[in-house]
């Protein structure tokens, strides 16, 4: 049976930390601030960002909403993102995303204050991240899959680590973040080869396809770590992870479930960010 890595403690432990970086803030006069961008009502942003307010609210930070309907122009967004930078009592800005079609996501993105970009959506965060000069914030749930391990104690110096799947918003960051810690990292995506054969081998594979359940018993081998970042929904209406869970846990030494793994630790990395972020104001 597998270690299971909860995202609870790992986000408790970072929150404790981040509430007394807050309390700190707002004694000196300065109130740590979120401003989230939404375009439209999707249920999965809906639902991140009521999680994301309840735990801002219980760590002391304020968050500022621009709501935009689902037909908003690119100037529109352009026109929120302004705001956002113009506005000295803002420390950090979610956005979500996928923006609606025909908007140019990248433009719109880098519009945003790199010095408010607390989930790396930057092309200067991202450098950050790919050129490791410590500048920005890399994506929360890259750097969520980092907290993890390390609450957990597990040094990834010379272990061997795959990655499936090369987005922005995860593979590549992760992969870039755990070369910096000197692990030895296979980045895999829809054509990889063999890629049952590369998980097996791996000491630590992370899941980030979005594809329900879609890794089995021929990608997992004894006592290796597995943390699945997939946040899906199966065919009966329930949430589920990248990995056969059922099938996963017998075989390898330590895994995240899906729900209160990853997900769980993303929010808090955010909430530390936006603290990081106000304090670099001051
Ligand atoms: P994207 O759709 O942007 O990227 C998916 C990646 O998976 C691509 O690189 C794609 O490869 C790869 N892929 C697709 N099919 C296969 C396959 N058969 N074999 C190997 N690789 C494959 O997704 P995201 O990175 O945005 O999200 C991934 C998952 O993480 C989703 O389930 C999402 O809901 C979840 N998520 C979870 C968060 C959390 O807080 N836990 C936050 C954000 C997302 P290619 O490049 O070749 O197309």
């Amino acid at each position: 049976m597998a270690d299971l890595l909860l995202g609870k403690p790992v986000g408790d432990a970072l929150s404790e930390k981040t509430a007394a970086l807050a309390e700190e803030l707002t004694a000196q006069g300065i109130q740590p601030t979120l401003a989230i961008v939404r375009v439209g009502e999707r249920p999965d942003d809906l639902s991140y960002e009521r999680g994301a307010c309840k735990r801002a609210e219980a760590l002391g930070i304020a968050v500022r909403k621009f709501l935009l309907p689902e037909d908003a122009s690119q100037d529109d967004v352009l026109a929120a993102i302004a705001q956002v930078n113009d506005d000295a009592s803002i420390h950090g800005c979610l956005m979500f995303r996928p923006l609606p079609k025909g908007i140019d996501e990248a433009a719109v993105c880098n519009a945003l204050d790199p010095a408010k970009d607390v989930d790396g959506i930057t092309a200067g965060s991202l450098a950050g991240v790919f050129m490791d000069t410590g500048v920005g914030f890399p994506p929360c749930t890259a750097q969520a899959c980092v907290e993890i391990l390390d609450h957990y104690g597990f040094d990834v110096e010379g272990k061997s680590v795959a990655v499936v799947g090369r987005s922005l918003v995860i593979g590549k960051p992760v992969a870039m973040m755990l070369l910096a810690r000197n692990a030895t990292v296979t980045l895999c995506h829809s054509r990889s080869r063999e890629l049952p054969t590369i998980c097996r081998e791996a000491d630590i594979v992370v899941y980030a396809t979005g594809r329900p359940r879609a890794y089995s018993l021929e990608h997992f081998s004894g006592g290796q770590t597995v943390l699945d970042v997939g946040i899906n929904v199966d065919e009966e209406g329930n949430l589920c992870g990248d990995v056969d869970f059922a099938a996963a846990e017998p075989v390898v030494g330590a895994i995240t479930p899906v729900p209160r793994g990853v997900g769980s630790v993303t929010t808090a990395v955010l909430m530390r960010h936006v603290v990081e972020a106000a304090v670099a104001c001051k």
